[in-house]
């Protein structure tokens, strides 16, 4: 604290990021980044951009970045809204579509950034409980709102609400802005982008940090009506008229270019997820059942703090929640086959040693 600080700064409860330990051959299972690294047409795209052009500043629209988008999801370009990662394009959800003077609706257990930017925003939030599986109850989401907005899947639940639940929530909703927030739903959820041609208060998040392994880049979107898209250009161009670079923009493309890989990689995660799955299964934890690329578990006789804190002195971090419902629970990243193995092999000694 300062008292250079603003007022506002004083009060505002910042968002605390998943940890990125400095050491090195530490088996990271924390913040679900995807252990397959980028397509090489990525890489060589951002290559071939390096050179005399960065002097020129990017593409304020975007536009062929939100075309590629536009046609590889089947809508028409003035639908789509791209930002720095979906954080960014969050942002400017809370800015510029949630009302004020009605709460905004989204689940107790879910993205821990929605309160934080309720906050930097000023709206008011309010929280709808998870049934008792863990699940989100579109029936819970009949009252008034100034706006709603749940990931699906659910993190850090992993747990996938299908489309006639989304169904469910717009229905009752038709005059407050629904955001999917779709960060996993490459690794096993259906998709509610088919649906914004008939939901004009439907807004769909998706990013390429996860399943297209683009973290670092810094690339997400969102569809929806073009109305709503052109809510969120007045936010971003009152804030940051360039918000893509041109690295993002040509890596971002190339990168929906290349479906096969995209499958590949994909796969590959789903198929890591279900091994571990099993794997911990066998091991006495509860796994909720996962679409994302990581899975939430915990142990009947041991506390999450515990063995999340036996793991980390043997190199393997994976992520604790040290809050209310959660605070037994693990979400463990689907790392690489030897990630993986690591972290199967390393629990029966954990388990062993409490
Ligand atoms: C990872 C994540 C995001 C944001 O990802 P970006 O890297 O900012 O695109 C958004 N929502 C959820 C639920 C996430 O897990």
């Amino acid at each position: 604290m300062s008292k250079f600080w603003s007022p506002f700064v004083r009060e505002l409860e910042p968002y605390v990021p998943g940890e990125q330990p400095k050491m090195a051959n530490l088996v990271k299972l924390n913040t679900n980044e995807n252990p397959f690294g980028p397509s090489p047409k990525v890489l060589a795209a951002i290559q071939a951009e390096l050179g005399d052009s960065l002097r020129l500043y990017p593409d304020p629209n975007s536009d062929r970045l939100k075309q590629t988008i536009a046609d590889y999801h089947g809508v028409k370009a003035s639908q789509v809204f791209v930002g720095n990662g979906s954080d960014e394009v969050l942002a400017h959800v809370f800015q510029g579509l949630f009302q004020h003077g009605k709460p905004v609706l989204f689940p107790d257990i879910s993205y821990s950034f929605y309160p934080v930017y309720c906050g930097l925003y000023r709206i008011e939030a309010r929280t709808i409980p998870l049934d008792e599986h863990y699940r989100i109850n579109p029936a819970d989401y009949r009252q008034p709102n100034g706006g709603i907005i749940f990931p699906n899947p659910n993190a850090p639940t992993g747990c996938a609400l299908g489309l006639e639940g989304v169904e469910s929530i717009l229905d009752h909703n038709p005059d407050s802005v629904v955001v999917v927030d779709e960060a996993y739903v490459d690794f096993g959820a259906d998709s509610a982008i088919s649906l914004v041609d008939r939901y004009p208060n439907l807004l769909v998040t998706q990013t390429l940090s996860k399943s297209r392994s683009l973290a670092g880049l810094r690339v997400g979107f969102a569809i929806g009506h073009e109305l709503l898209v052109e809510a969120l250009e007045r936010v971003k161009n009152s804030f940051n008229s360039y918000p893509i670079d041109r690295l993002a923009m040509v890596g971002a493309v190339a990168a929906f270019e290349d479906e096969d890989y995209f499958q590949k990689a994909r796969q590959a995660v789903m198929a890591e997820r279900d091994r571990v799955s099993q794997g911990l299964h066998a091991m006495g934890f509860e796994v909720l059942p996962s679409a994302a690329n990581f899975v939430f578990a915990r142990h009947p006789s041991h506390g999450g703090a515990a063995v999340s804190a036996a793991l980390r002195s043997r190199g393997i971090i994976v992520r604790h929640f040290n809050k209310p419902r959660i605070d037994e629970f693990l979400r463990i990243t689907i790392g690489s086959a030897e990630q993986n193995d690591a972290l199967l092999n390393a629990l029966p000694e954990v388990l062993a040693g409490q």
